[in-house]
Parts: structure tokens; sequence; C-alpha cells
């Protein structure tokens, strides 16, 4: 609770001072019995609101007072308006009813507070409202446009008065505001009323920047108007000169309007040129106005070169909202463009206040200028080729031009970025029916899930249980959200089926008599070149690897067979070894007697001489030699150390080791080429396969050669390290046919 000192008579006194400056505001308007009129309506209203309380504190009849100043001061609305906007919450707050007012102040009066009445039952209470009701109401009401300019009115003081409200009653009247009533207000012409509720909105929306953007303004501030002064002075001075009264002024854009440059231009502030316009504001009669406009606008161009692109001339054709006026941007004197807008005051009155302004010049009755009014206005809303969806895109005028407003079926707001599609929509709602969203229909249209979303369309999102994100979708959303969720949920979905393929793989290992352990499981993966042994699971269950891979792989014989040997090849196993260490020293020697002893490199770490190796007596195939660092050689010195021979090369440079190079770098005209130079002509070294893959400019390639040693293979490794363009050669220990073989599958 706060705590309020209420002083009954001090409020007393500031209603009647109110009051009365409301009555001085509409002063000019007035006619005879029009004075009685507002204070019966100022009367009403104190009396029924008397017991009631802004959130602010202050007596609730302020804010209708505001109202009605606003209607008569930045409207420029006449007594009926102004009786209106006092009574504008009665009915809808107070036993009051539309008879009583009736009673009091006729059927005129009646009707528009009835539209207010109705407005605020469908605009204020839930939820935002449909698009097609939306319209529907302002053609209903604009039998009576005033009452859209006193909602107006009230919009701007719950807006200006707006700090009281919870945070989150802010941010939707804050969206309404920008989506509905600031187009509207541009559409009317109320541009100052437009650009208040503009900057008020993002002052709650955006409250950071909004702080920086005014902040910077006013720090130069001062170097601003030194710079007007000195641009608009010659020009003052012309004008005068030639006998054409005027008041040059430069106007500092709002803070909203700023914004939306840097973000439509992706500029930072600094570089947001025009900052402010220059206005000439004509001072002449009506049948003057356009000759005179003219010749300010030629004053000025022989003062600054102007951008022949950038000539709007809104007298000849004014906008269809009723706006008339010159604008040109023209070249400085410290080289930045400066926008002048020239036009009458009448023109100038029409382009704050909008049409409101315009009958006052209109002769004869008021009312007759005020029918006029309301006749275009509904001429602008009731298109009967438009449907309610181009009428509110017609709303949006270039001013959302990153940003896109949905509805929801009930009617709801959602803000997405341009370009998003209704999948982001989905995951807009909710996380949930994103990832169950299997179609969407948009306007009552059945569309796909990358159906693009167009500004003020009506989204319903279709589900279904068995639906789950898939890869595809990341390819159409946009919102960082949406990308996130299906991210996270793929991961997941990958896990669970790499669970399920972890079951297979077990049973498939089972069948072939290959022991499941961490081990095999690691080789594996290394053999099917993949990054983890998720990967691994997860091909398995994919079907990617099946048991004729497995078996091959088996065949390569990189797994330690499960079983213990049975006797015969025990048998075998020992005469070999007996063969071998009859010999002068237990050391196999390779190289020389390659008849005499049935000795075989294996092809899981292609042994070259020079290499530390050693030999394992296999059960069919004789003895394989391996490297020391061959990944398999631990297992096979730790379980079958009975089966190891120490071996070590000979001397020999005749023959000729296959092995593998894994090569990578950037990819430059002539790599290949260069590659092969070295390896074939400096080195003569025989190629026996070379697969080479770019992939967006990264070279990565294997080659298989043949070498005499480790030293041969050293040298040849250092020169291929010289050529442009590579940085990384490694030699394989792979089986790098069948690695190649895998990879095109
Ligand atoms: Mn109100």
């Amino acid at each position: 609770m706060k705590d309020y000192t209420i002083d009954i008579e001090q409020e007393k006194s500031e209603i009647l001072k109110r009051y009365r400056t409301l009555l001085r505001a509409c002063k000019s308007t007035l006619k005879k019995g029009d004075k009685g009129m507002i204070r019966l309506a100022f009367d009403m209203a104190v009396d029924s609101h008397k017991d009631m309380r802004r959130k602010s504190g202050e007596p609730y009849i302020y804010h209708p007072i505001a109202v009605a100043q606003i209607a008569a001061e930045e409207i420029g609305l006449g007594t009926t308006s102004i009786v209106c906007a006092l009574l504008h919450d009665v009915v809808e707050d107070t036993d009051i009813t539309l008879d009583d007012i009736e009673h009091k102040f006729g059927k005129k009066v009646t009707k528009i507070i009835d539209g207010l009445t109705k407005i605020s039952g469908v605009f204020d209470a839930n939820s935002s409202m449909q698009a097609e009701n939306f319209r529907k109401m302002l053609l209903t009401l604009a039998d009576d446009v005033r009452v859209i300019l006193i909602k107006l009115a009230d919009r701007l003081h719950n807006m200006r008065t707006m700090e009281f409200m919870p945070r989150d009653k802010q941010l939707k009247i804050c969206s309404e505001t920008v989506y509905l009533y600031a187009p509207l207000a541009h559409r009317l012409g109320l541009y100052s009323l437009k650009s208040e509720l503009e900057d008020l909105s993002m002052k709650y929306m955006e409250p950071e920047t909004y702080k920086f953007i005014a902040l910077k303004l006013n720090e130069k501030k001062a170097e601003r108007e030194h710079f007007i002064s000195e641009f608009i002075g010659p020009i003052t001075k012309i004008l005068s000169g030639q006998g054409l009264e005027a008041q040059v002024l430069g106007r500092p854009k709002s803070i909203h309007s700023i914004w939306t440059k840097m973000k439509k231009k992706g500029i930072p502030f600094e570089e947001v040129y025009d900052l402010f316009a220059i206005r000439i504001i004509l001072i002449c009669n009506a049948e003057l106005e356009k000759s005179e406009s003219w010749k300010a606008y030629s004053i000025v161009t022989d003062l600054y070169r102007p951008n022949p692109d950038r000539l709007r001339d809104w007298i000849s054709s004014p906008k269809a909202n009723g706006y008339e006026s010159l604008h040109t941007t023209v070249m400085g004197p410290k080289g930045q463009w400066v926008e002048v807008q020239i036009r009458s005051q009448r023109m100038n009155e029409i382009a704050e206040k909008g049409f409101a302004a315009h009958w006052k010049y209109k002769e004869s009755s008021s009312d007759s200028g005020l029918d006029q009014w309301v006749t275009k206005v509904r001429e602008l809303l009731s298109n009967p080729e438009a449907n309610a969806l181009d009428f509110l895109d017609d709303f949006k005028m270039n001013l959302f031009s990153d940003e896109i407003f949905i509805f929801t079926p009930k009617g709801d707001l959602m803000q997405l970025p341009i370009d998003a599609t209704a999948l982001d929509f989905a995951f807009e709602i909710h996380s949930d029916v994103g990832a169950k969203c299997i179609g969407a229909k948009v306007n009552h249209k059945l569309v796909p899930l990358s159906y693009k979303l167009q500004n003020g369309d009506q989204v319903e999102i279709i589900t279904s249980t068995k639906q789950t994100p898939k890869e595809d979708w990341l390819t159409y959303v946009v919102t960082a959200k949406a990308k996130a969720k299906i991210k996270s949920s793929l991961k997941d979905e990958k896990r669970k089926i790499a669970d399920d393929g972890k079951e297979i793989l077990e049973r498939k290992l089972k069948s072939l008599k290959i022991t499941y352990n961490t081990d095999n499981i690691l080789k594996l993966s290394y053999y099917f070149k993949l990054q983890s042994t998720q990967d691994l699971f997860y091909n398995v269950a994919k079907g990617l690897i099946d048991v004729k891979d497995l078996k091959e792989y088996v065949a390569s014989e990189k797994i330690v067979e499960q079983k213990p040997q049975q006797t015969t090849d025990n048998e075998n196993i020992q005469s070999l070894i007996k063969q071998v260490k009859t010999k002068d020293s237990d050391i196999l020697l390779i190289g020389e007697d390659l008849q005499k002893i049935d000795y075989k490199l294996s092809s899981c770490c292609n042994p070259i001489p020079g290499d530390d190796v050693f030999g394992f007596v296999t059960v069919s195939e004789g003895i394989k030699i391996h490297r020391t660092n061959c990944p398999n050689a631990t297992k096979l010195m730790s379980s079958f150390g009975y089966r190891i021979l120490k071996a070590k090369w000979t001397s020999q440079k005749q023959l000729a080791f296959l092995t593998g190079l894994q090569i990578t770098g950037i990819d430059e005209v002539g790599l290949i080429n260069n590659l092969t130079q070295i390896i074939s002509n400096d080195f003569k070294v025989n190629m026996r396969s070379i697969t080479v893959d770019s992939d967006e400019g990264i070279f990565s390639g294997s080659i298989m050669i043949y070498v005499n040693d480790t030293q041969h293979l050293e040298d040849l490794i250092a020169k291929l390290k010289q050529v442009k363009g590579i940085t990384d050669i490694t030699r394989f220990d792979s089986d790098t046919e069948k690695i190649n073989f895998k990879s095109t599958g």
C-alpha cells in the first residue's frame, strides 16, 4: 500500500484549475451555449468519479480532464468532443447509464460515448483484438470518427501516465500502441501524436536504448543548435529580403525515428545524420501558399545544393491523410545532408493535428467540415476491395521494416522478425507446440511449416503427438529460440537412437564372436572414421553400418578374437615360433629372408623399414609384423605374450613399403600438382592412390605411397610441408584403402 496525504480542499482547487486550463484551450471554438454544456459534462464527470483514484493515487477526474485537453489542444476538436472526452469513462466505470447521458446531452454525445464504451470493452479488457474485429469496430465507429480521435487522446494520456502500471501491463499496452494506435494516428495525419506514442512505447519497451539515445542527443545539443542557427541564418535573411513572412526552425527527430533508422540501416548513433529537420513555415494567404512555398524552395536550393532524388511535393498532391508539405534534402555547409520541410501555417497545423485542424480552416459551419472529414476517414477505412488484413497491412506504412506482427487465433499479438515462418511462430507460442508442429493454418488456409508469415497474418498451429523436430527445420526457422530448441531436441533424439544402436551393436558383435569392450568400440569408430562412439552407435541404429560392414572389419583382423586358440592352432603357432628361434638369434630379421619365413606386414599400422616393430604369430596367416606403437600392440602383447617375436629390419633400399599420408591445407590452385610433382619426380616415389576432398576451401587428401624406410618418408614429409598452402601432414596408421572405401559409402 502506498501512503498518500490527501488534502481534499487542495485537490478541489487543483481540479478547478485544470478545468479552467481546458476552457482556455477550446476558447477559440466556443459558441453560444458551449461553455454551459462543457460545465455540465464536467460536473457530471467530477461527481460520478468522485470516489475513484488512479493508480498514481491522484483523483480519477484528472484523467478525463487531460483527455479533453488533448482533444481540444492537440487534435483541435470542438465542444461535442470535449463533452464526450470528459464523460468517456462514466458509463463504463460508474452508475451513469447511456439514458442518463441522452437526457442531458442528446443523441450525438450518447452515440459517441456508446462507441467509446464499446471500444474499451473489446480493446482494453483481456486480449488484443483480432484484425477482422478491429476493422469492423473502426467501421462501425467511424460513423463518428470522433470516437477514434477521443480514443487516441485517451490512449495518449494513459501512455503519458503509465509509470504506475505493473510491468506486464505496460508491455501489453505498448505493443498495442505500436501496432494499432500509432499507425492509426499516422493514418489520420496526427503526426505529433503518433511520434509521441512511439517514443513513449519505446521508453517502456526498450528503456536502455531509449535512455542511450536521449543521452546522446543531449550531449550534442549545443553543437546541433549552433549548426542549425548557422544553417538557417542566410535562409531567414533572404526570405525577409524578398518579403516573405516565415518562421524557420530546426526540429529534432523523435528518439523512436532515430532508433528506427539505426536499425534499418544498421548504423551507430553517430552515423545518423538527420537528427533534425529544418522547417520553414510560411505565414501567408491561402491562395499564395503554393507559390510562396516554391519561392522558399528556390531560396533554399540557391543556398544549398539539393539532392535531386529527395524532392517530395505533397502540396500539388497531398497524402491521403491530408498531409501537405514540400520536402527536400540539401547539402549543408559541413558536408552533411539536411532535410528541409516547407509548408504554410495551415499545412503545418494539419500535419501536426490531422484532419481535425483541416476542417477548422474550411468555411461555413464547422459541422459540415467535420462531415467532410468523416467521409474521408470512412473512405480510408471502408475500401470494399481490401480485406481486413490488407487494411492492417496498409497500417504499417513502412513503420516496421524488420519485424512483423502476427495474431493468434484468440487475437493475441506476437512480434516476430521479418522472414519468420509458421514454425517460428509455433516455437514462439511454446517449445512443445513447435516440436509437435506438423502444419499451420494462416488466415484459415492450410500452409506448410516453412510458410513465410506476413504482417497481420492470423496463425493457427496444427500439432501431432507423433511429430518430432527434423534436421531440415533448421533451414527455415529464423528465430534464435526456434533454432536452439530444434538443435537441442535433435541432440536428445540422436542420443536416444544411439542408445538403441548400442544394444544392436552389442548383439551383432556377440554373434560375430567379438568382445564388446571399450577398446574394440574405439577401434570400430576409428575404422569407420567416426568422430565418437555415439556416432558409431547412431550409425548402427540407422542401419548405416550393418553386419556386412562389421564382417569386413573382422576380416581385416583388427579385433582380437574372443576365444582362446584351439589346440591345433596352438601347435601351428608353437612350430612357427620354433622355426624362427632355431635360427642364430631369436630376433626375426625382416627384409632379407622374405621367402624363407612366412611373414606379412600388418595392414593396421603399415610398418616400413626404420619403424620399431615386433612379430606376432597368427593362427592362419603366419607371422604378422606390427609397429610397436600400433593401436593393437598393447592388446596383443598383454594377452598373447607367448606369440610375440622380437623383430628388426635389415638394411636394404631395394624394397618399397606401402604407407599413407594424410594432408590438410588451404585449397590453392595447383596444390595437387605441386604435391605429386615432389612425390613422383623429386623423390621418385610410386603412388598407389590419392584421394582428395575439398570443402569450402579446406583441402584434405590421403595419399598411399611406397617408401623404402622411415628416413625416406621423413625427408618426403619435410619437403611436402614446404608446399604453399599445406598446413599439416601426418602418417597413416591404418588401412587406408578400406577407409577410403568406407567414406564413399
Ligand atoms: Mn480513459
